[in-house]
């Protein structure tokens, strides 16, 4: 009999990342909905395209676009995600990965893929320190948010977006995650992202959300 399980596992979809603590979520995600992930073949070989999207929807689309060209006939998902705090005025926006090259902290080219590079992560959490110093914890509010597209052959066919509301800590807790999860602490669980265990942090994460909501259109 062909159910809507084995519809799923069936379908085969590439993330086009070379960021280990993305693939992490984005596998966590799938399993969870029975689908079949892997990293795109041969990502590290392709040159990356340039990021100068001004929003995360077209950064995402401008690399499900490009990406999916190397695998042909194949559904290929890109996300563009980062981190939004309101005292900022939503910096760093889609600057969050190169958040201390900006700032002059570290060369620019060190501020490659988060998860590949953790020394970016640690200049990048500092910058935010820096830049929030002094202000008080109510009005340390910020959000991850996650666009994803799925496109196949050049053309885009579902785009879904997630967010999460949290407080940027004046120190880092937790040893999980990657990027800025040890300062964004969730008032709820009481608890930073870098202290929930990957299931918990599927279920409520930005890109846990926008892969939900993405899956569900995949499914309609
Ligand atoms: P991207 O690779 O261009 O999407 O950049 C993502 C940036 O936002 C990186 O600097 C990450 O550190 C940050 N970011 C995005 N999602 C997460 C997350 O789930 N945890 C921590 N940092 C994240």
């Amino acid at each position: 009999m062909f159910t809507r399980y084995t519809f799923l596992m069936s379908l085969r979809l590439y993330a086009a990342t070379t960021s280990q603590g993305k693939l992490r979520d984005f596998r966590t995600a799938a399993e969870a909905h029975a689908l079949d992930l892997s990293p795109l073949p041969g990502i590290k070989e392709i040159p990356a395209p340039e990021e100068d999207g001004l929003t995360f929807a077209a950064n995402a689309t401008l690399k499900a676009v490009y990406y999916s060209r190397f695998a042909p006939g194949e559904l290929v998902l890109a996300d563009d995600s980062g981190l939004e705090v309101d005292a900022l005025d939503g910096a760093p926006g889609v600057r969050s990965a190169r958040f201390a090259a900006d700032a002059g902290l570290i060369e620019s080219s060190l501020a490659g893929s988060p998860g590949a590079n953790h020394t970016t992560d640690v200049w990048n959490n500092m910058e935010l320190l820096l830049r929030l110093a002094g202000v008080p914890a109510v009005e340390r509010t910020a959000r991850y948010r996650c666009v994803l597209v799925a496109a196949r052959d050049g053309t885009v066919l579902h785009t879904a977006e997630g967010s999460v509301e949290g407080l940027i800590l004046e120190s880092p807790r937790g040893t999980g995650g990657f990027g800025y999860d040890p300062l964004f602490y969730l008032p709820a669980l009481d608890r930073t992202m870098a202290e929930v265990d990957l299931e918990t942090k599927h279920s409520l994460s930005h890109r846990g959300r926008a892969i939900a909501s993405l899956l569900a259109m995949i499914q309609a």
